[in-house]
């Protein structure tokens, strides 16, 4: 290791907090997973870096390691993909301007959607905002939290499961990048890309073989096997992915403070795989107690 610096398990690399869709501030989600007797953590909050000195600050107080991280909305046809990145330039100018570019988008989607379900419901985009950290990034669990707060719903799940379920007809996507062209950002500004929630169910959701080849190829370093979201069958196909290229495999939360039930530790990242993480990010360094 570096300097003779050495992280410890166990390890949480994929939180979120009040700089996109978690309810904590950064501080407070580092305090969370300490509580539950994590010593290593990342922040992984979408499409944003803006919580990192906050939480690298609280997590090394705490005596935890703090590896920056970020969770990249990206695309493949029509399905919506979730490209992790840990230890990357937080300035890298071609990152710096995907990301912009989508927390920009994201901004006048959120807008159409609660101007869409506003003509049959009492919210408005201020009720949203009031949900919405100072400039965080925006999403439908911020919408999720204006229905709770008017009293239409009585939690994010069940916004989910009712008026933001795509059968309702007020879903919108937003601008993200194709996820070949996400992977070479994230190589390109010297971070470690690995496929969030790589498997959720319904088969056809999963990204097909061939194309996760070519990421392969393109440097995409694994996967995220261990989260509450993947099915068992995608994750027995993934295995002999990571298997036949050696590749990373993550376990995670996905802790989104208040926000779901995922809690910080319920799954986690064997030392082997974030000593690997670490060795392959090379655009920003973890932070040592
Ligand atoms: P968006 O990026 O705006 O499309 O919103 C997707 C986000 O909503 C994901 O990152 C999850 O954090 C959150 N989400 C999705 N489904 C649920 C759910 N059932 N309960 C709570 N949060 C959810
Ligand atoms: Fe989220
Ligand atoms: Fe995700
Ligand atoms: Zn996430």
């Amino acid at each position: 290791m570096a300097g003779g610096r050495r992280f410890e398990g166990p390890s949480d690399l994929h939180l979120h907090s009040v700089h996109s869709d978690g309810t904590e501030s950064a501080a407070r989600v580092m305090t969370a997973a300490h509580s539950r007797g994590l010593r290593t953590v990342a922040l992984t909050d979408h499409d944003t870096t803006s919580g990192w000195a906050e939480a690298a600050e609280a997590a090394t107080s705490l005596g935890m390691t703090f590896l920056p991280g970020m969770e990249l909305s990206a695309r493949n046809e029509w399905r919506s993909v979730h490209l992790l990145a840990y230890l990357f330039d937080p300035d890298d100018p071609g990152l710096r301007a995907e990301m912009e570019r989508i927390r920009d988008d994201r901004v006048g989607r959120a807008e159409r959607i609660v101007r869409s379900i506003g003509r049959d419901y009492p919210l408005t985009w201020e009720d949203v905002m009031e949900q919405t950290g100072d400039g965080a990034t925006v999403g439908r669990p911020h919408i999720a939290d204006a229905l709770v707060a008017r009293g239409l719903v009585g939690s994010r799940g069940e916004a989910f499961d009712t008026i933001l379920h795509p059968r309702e007809g007020y879903y919108e996507g937003h601008y993200a990048p194709d996820v070949e062209r996400a992977v070479d950002l994230v190589v390109a500004a010297g971070g470690a890309p690995v496929v969030a929630h790589p498997t959720p169910s319904g088969r056809a959701r999963m990204m097909p073989l061939p194309l996760l080849e070519q990421l392969i190829g393109r440097g995409l370093a694994g996967f995220e096997l261990d989260h509450r979201e993947n099915t068992e069958e995608g994750k027995r196909i993934l295995r002999r992915l990571v298997d036949k290229h050696d590749l990373i495999v993550t376990g995670s939360s996905d802790y989104h403070g208040l926000g779901k039930p995922n809690v910080p530790g319920e799954n986690t990242t064997r030392d082997e795989m974030v000593e690997r993480i670490i060795a392959l990010g090379t655009g920003s360094r973890p932070v040592y107690p």
